[in-house]
């Protein structure tokens, strides 16, 4: 039986809809999977609280956060998607989102990529959490570039010609934010904020886990983070990422998963805090 806890829709920069991930999901065998889309619950909102059983579908999210000299990610998961200052932030983020595209577009024209904005949001669709894949796919639709990732090894890639940053949160303001909307806090992919003592320092933040199972991750960063996790008594979670983006691993659900033991344990956890916060309640 198989999970997966990472993966991107159409509300930000994959290019599935909701809807056909969970079909796909199900078709492919997985028990859980959780919709986890770059600054936004547009998809989640959309499906609602549609599924296929046996797959159970968890809410949840991954923020950009930024440290001075690195950007970290943080899966936020079974966040109530009503909660007001998590939809009030969103909403602030996903503004920045737009005029940071904007500024990017005006810059690679400066540069001789004479593409428009009209041209990244018609690729970008019903997204609203606008992001530099989009704009990668444009210059590559314009034959500039062969593959996404050529354009972000040229030109997108933090501190690259064409790299603007968007506003982002702490990952001090992101782990309260999950945790006052009733969620818990992962640390996505560990292997890639930086080093190990930027990993000590934000589970310090009050992390309730780590992403030890990520494709960006060798066998022994897996092994290195589970055995973090399990230290520290922090949630072992894994996911494959996935974007649907051709050329991009896995280019298909279902080939990078996780043991659903995993999910159970988070659902576990989520529960565990539930009920300790009814206590101090009553
Ligand atoms: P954004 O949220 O607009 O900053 O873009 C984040 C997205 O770009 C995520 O899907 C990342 O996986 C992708 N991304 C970031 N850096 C790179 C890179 N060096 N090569 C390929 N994709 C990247
Ligand atoms: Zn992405
Ligand atoms: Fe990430
Ligand atoms: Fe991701």
């Amino acid at each position: 039986m198989a999970a997966d806890l990472h993966i991107h829709t159409t509300a930000s920069d994959g290019r599935l809809t909701p809807q056909e991930v969970i079909s796909k999901a199900a078709a492919r065998g997985l028990k859980f999977i959780a919709i986890t889309d770059h600054d936004t619950i547009d998809g989640l909102l959309s499906v609602g609280k549609s599924s296929i059983l046996p797959l159970t579908i968890i809410p949840g999210i991954e923020f950009s956060t930024d440290l001075p000299y690195n950007e970290v990610h943080i899966l936020g998961y079974h966040i109530d998607i009503t909660n007001q200052p998590l939809q009030e932030q969103l909403q602030l983020i996903i503004q920045d989102r737009l005029t940071r595209v904007e500024k990017i577009v005006k810059r690679l024209q400066e540069l001789g990529y004479p593409i428009s904005l009209a041209e990244v949001q018609e690729i970008a669709g019903t997204a609203k959490a606008l992001g530099r894949p989009h704009i990668a796919k444009a210059l590559v639709e314009n034959g500039y570039f062969s593959t996404v990732q050529d354009v972000f090894n040229g030109l997108l890639e933090k501190n690259g010609p064409a790299y603007i940053p968007h506003y982002k949160l702490s990952p001090k303001e992101v782990i309260d934010l999950i945790h006052l909307a009733g969620g818990l806090a992962i640390l996505a992919h560990p292997g890639l904020v930086g080093s190990d003592a930027i990993v000590q320092e934000i589970i310090a933040l009050g992390i309730d886990g780590l992403e030890a199972y990520h494709p960006s991750h060798n066998e022994g960063q897996t092994g290195r983070y589970a055995a973090l996790a399990e230290a520290r008594d922090l949630v072992i979670t894994g996911g494959s990422d996935f974007h649907a983006i051709p050329g991009r691993f896995p280019e298909d659900l279902g080939i990078f998963t996780i043991p659903d033991n995993l999910a159970i344990n988070l659902l576990q956890a989520f529960q565990k805090r539930s009920d300790i916060k009814k206590t101090i309640q009553e």
